[in-house]
């Protein structure tokens, strides 16, 4: 396999079904490593979102298409917190409710969709110094990432977890439902035709239902330190 210069480090890809805790473990491992966290849902959110605003229809390849050439999106960060553009809009707080995760779904089955935000990813993580998570960031993003995890947990212990946001968040949900939406979405997105979520071979399986994040973190941690360090030698 051809082995990349990447000058800012190692490439992390963290893989796994929704509610997971992949945003959670991404931010603090790439604390720890002093990498760039790139949180490829908010991307495939901000897209069908503006999709949506623009009365584009899913079934309208054509027009999908040309709504993807022009698609830019980009992280900043504001006193703290990550902030996400999607065509020069603010999106952060409207690509997170019960009704975007589903219709992201449904909109990241598309081809022009995967293909635009591919590039994107791929030029974002180019250097290394990177920790990416998603679904197909191990076996189609970056399938030479350096370490790779596959993060999960129970259905009914990532519904609780998302049931639980939700609330904080003020958002009218019940568990059934939270559950319902967070099975649906795993059947979506496993069994779409491009990039299906899916372990990578080389991934390292973590199970996240009984263990706490700081334990995870630093698991996660401390393998990519051996990685590190054998790169070094
Ligand atoms: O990670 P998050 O739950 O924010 O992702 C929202 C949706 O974006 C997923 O349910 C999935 O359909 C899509 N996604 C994807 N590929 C990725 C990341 C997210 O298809 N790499």
């Amino acid at each position: 396999m051809l082995i990349r210069h990447r000058p800012h480090g190692i490439v992390v890809a963290i893989d796994g079904p929704s509610g997971a805790g992949k945003s959670t473990v991404a931010r603090l491992l790439a604390e720890r490593l002093g990498y760039i966290q790139i949180d490829t849902g908010a991307m495939y959110r901000a897209a069908a979102f503006l999709l949506a605003d623009g009365g584009i229809e899913l079934s309208d390849l054509a027009g999908v298409e040309e709504f993807c050439r022009d698609l830019e999106i980009r992280f900043e960060l504001f006193e703290g917190q990550k902030l996400v553009f999607a065509n020069n809009r603010n999106v952060t707080d409207l690509i997170r409710t019960p009704e975007m995760s589903l219709l992201t779904s449904r909109t990241s089955a598309l081809k022009p969709v995967r293909s635009a935000l591919l590039k994107a990813q791929q030029r974002m993580g180019d250097q290394g110094g990177v920790v990416l998570e998603g679904r197909d960031i191990g076996t189609v993003v970056f399938p030479d990432a350096e370490v790779k995890f596959f993060l999960t947990a129970s259905v009914e212990e990532r519904a609780r977890r998302r049931f639980e946001e939700l609330v904080a968040k003020g958002e009218t949900v019940t568990l059934e439902e939270t559950v319902s939406d967070v099975a649906e979405r795993d059947r979506q997105d496993s069994e779409r035709a491009i990039a299906p979520l899916r372990q990578a071979d080389d991934a390292v399986p973590i199970d996240s239902s009984f263990s706490g994040i700081d334990d995870v973190v630093q698991a996660m941690y401390a393998h990519c330190q051996l990685k590190l360090s054998a790169r070094e030698q």
